[in-house]
């Protein structure tokens, strides 16, 4: 239990952990880890993306919190997603994009009766279609929203070297490293059309996209910094595009 990501921030932060009244004459904003409950190899847990999300938001809640208002806020995570490509894998539960867009729009719907502004950080990419329709719709709706992802240039696509060394920084006692193999390293870009037509499985059949075994904590703790920095300079940038995403 020493790693980030079991670490608790003061439960201040932790929206789960506050009382109503804590919340009272206060301004407030929410960082919303958006996951996935999905395969992610042999090697890594199925909540993998929940968990960097969760790393992430609380790392911002850090960051951001200071004397002034608004009080940044981690709210419990959304752990299900879009993740209809790995369906063929035991233990994946994906409640697809429409499920989720409609999902995210109620919470933001419900969160901004308290909230002045809100953030879903986002730990998975099949997740992206719906974080930018809801997004846009509660933007519309006069409601102070964004999102950003916890991507860095570079990173390979599943459950490799990246999300691998990550995990190895913030749950190592969570990484199998005795059954880790190295997948399909191939450009996501040549996968596609495969990947559209048979999900993952017909492109790696241990549903893993990248090579997890030169994975590092070293090249976690430098990954999981720049998602960091990367959600911060768009949160404090302010300026989301016409897909609620905050660059
Ligand atoms: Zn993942």
């Amino acid at each position: 239990m020493n790693s980030a990501y079991h670490r608790r921030v003061p439960s201040v932060i932790e929206l789960a952990n506050a009382t109503s009244k804590q919340l009272w004459g206060t301004s407030s904003a929410l960082l919303v880890p958006v996951g996935s409950t999905e395969q992610h190899g042999p090697h890594l847990p199925l909540d993998t993306d929940t968990r960097i999300a969760t790393a992430v938001a609380r790392a911002l809640a850090d960051r951001l919190s200071g004397p002034s208002e608004p009080v940044w806020r981690v709210a419990p995570a959304i752990g299900y997603g879009a993740s209809g490509e790995h369906e063929s894998f035991d233990g994946t539960v994906s409640v697809g994009t429409a499920a989720l867009e409609l999902l995210l729009v109620e919470f933001g719907r419900s969160a901004s009766r308290w909230a002045s502004r809100l953030v879903f950080v986002n730990g998975h990419g099949g997740n992206v279609e719906a974080l930018a329709a809801a997004t846009a719709l509660l933007r519309y709706e006069g409601r102070d929203a964004g999102w950003c992802s916890c991507s860095v240039p570079g990173a390979d696509a599943h459950a490799g070297h990246t999300e691998t060394s990550v995990l190895l920084h913030i749950s190592p006692q969570d990484v199998r490293t005795g059954e880790w193999v190295p997948g399909n390293s191939a450009p996501l870009r040549e996968l596609m059309p495969e990947l559209r037509r048979g999900g993952v499985a017909a492109v790696s059949e241990v549903g893993v996209l990248g090579d997890p075994t030169t994975a590092t904590a070293a090249d976690g703790a430098r990954i999981f910094a720049d998602m960091v920095e990367g959600c911060l300079r768009g949160i404090e940038r302010w300026a989301p595009d016409r897909n609620g995403m905050l660059t």
